[in-house]
């Protein structure tokens, strides 16, 4: 299984800057002074730190994909 990945939809984000500092190995500032994502793959020592930080993010512009913890296999009729 492929490692998870951090997600950073610029779009979305509001800079608010609280993420950078408590992700400073995944996140930092762009050129343009914005949020920016500077390494996606998540080790399962980082996991649950990341994360907080992502359901903290004021505007939901965080996301984790692969994530482990929500990766159900589909079940259905
Ligand atoms: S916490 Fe969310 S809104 Fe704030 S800078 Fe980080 S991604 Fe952007």
């Amino acid at each position: 299984m492929d490692a998870p990945r951090l997600c950073l939809d610029r779009e979305a984000c509001t800079t608010s800057g609280h993420c950078r500092s408590r992700l400073p190995d995944h996140l930092g500032t762009g050129t343009d002074g914005a949020t920016a994502l500077v390494h996606a793959e998540i080790s399962p020592r980082e996991l649950a730190a990341v994360r907080d930080v992502v359901l903290e993010c004021p505007s939901g512009a965080l996301r984790i994909d692969g994530d482990p913890l929500y990766d159900f296999p589909n079940v259905g009729p």
